[in-house]
């Protein structure tokens, strides 16, 4: 495990479950198995791995119990991770053994409507309810808070309603805290006001960033986040994974261009670019051949 000290930064790739989660192909769980492979040879320190969640609701993250089963976890400087959503995802995270989960709830009503067909107020009482059930099962748990910085729905979120958020799943048991640009609205003064919030609540070193590229404000903001302090960021190789919100629009933050930016500003990700790409190749090849 990477050590959190003040020159090295944190990169969870995320293209394996939030890029292919927002592209129409589906790709099988042996394809996904070879991209998360080709992705833990690149350096990277975190990757998460799918989602347990509802397959009618998302075909593209289906079977990704099979994907965790069949991964080769040997290298134990990375952390895999996987995204829950609920209680029956929290089951098969505790059959299988995972060490650490998310679980994210949004801060726009509008948008957990959408995302979880929860209101906000329950899709947070049950949220802390994992939390705590991780805790007590000894599994560590991001707990993070989607549409953090604004939403394309709803426009601004006032701090108060992330903070309050933020406190009760810190309240439950979250050993990191997430704070996700869902729909890519941020703009990097927002994301520097929003630390400074959250900043008051949790140690920084508990905070990361799931930063968005919709509207190419996504460096600025990654390049935000490190100057409040925060050292942890999720990124997806390419930025792969269109915005289901925008047509056209580019998904998370390309993980190559937070690694050039990071290291130009003189921390260390002790990521491999070659090997990175490689990774994004063997993507590409998948979902330019795969039929939809
Ligand atoms: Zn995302």
């Amino acid at each position: 495990m990477a050590n959190f000290n003040d020159a090295n930064i944190i990169i969870q790739e995320v293209s394996a479950r939030d890029g292919l989660q927002n592209e129409p192909q589906i790709l099988s769980v042996y394809q996904r198995i070879q991209i998360i492979d080709a992705l833990s040879r690149a350096g990277l320190s975190r990757i998460q791995i799918g989602a347990f969640v509802n397959p009618r609701l998302v075909p593209q993250m289906a079977d990704s119990d099979l994907v965790w089963s069949g991964l080769d976890r040997n290298k134990k400087d990375i952390r895999y991770t996987v995204l829950i959503l609920n209680d029956r995802g929290m089951e098969t995270a505790l059959n299988l053994k995972v060490e650490h989960i998310e679980i994210y709830v949004s801060a726009s009503e509008t948008h957990s409507l959408k995302n979880s067909h929860m209101e906000m107020k329950k899709a947070l009482d049950n949220a802390a309810g994992i939390v705590r059930r991780a805790g007590q099962a000894g599994m560590s748990i991001t707990a993070g808070i989607m549409c953090a910085f604004g939403c394309y729905y709803e426009g601004p979120i006032h701090s108060d309603i992330v903070c309050a958020m933020v406190s009760r799943l810190l309240d439950a048991g979250a050993t990191e805290i997430g704070l996700a640009d869902t729909t890519g609205v941020a703009k990097p003064e927002e994301v520097k006001s929003m630390i400074s919030q959250v900043g008051k609540l949790a140690p920084l070193e508990m905070i990361g960033l799931h930063l968005h590229d919709t509207r190419g404000c996504g460096l600025q903001n990654v390049e935000a986040g490190l100057d409040s302090g925060i050292r942890k960021f999720d990124s997806s190789v390419g930025g792969i994974g269109g915005c289901p919100f925008i047509p056209g629009a580019t998904g998370n933050v390309p993980t190559e261009k937070v690694v050039e930016l990071a290291e130009r500003l003189g921390f260390k990700t002790f990521i491999d670019l070659g090997k990175l790409r490689i990774a994004e190749s063997i993507i590409r090849s998948f979902l330019d051949s795969s039929n939809y």
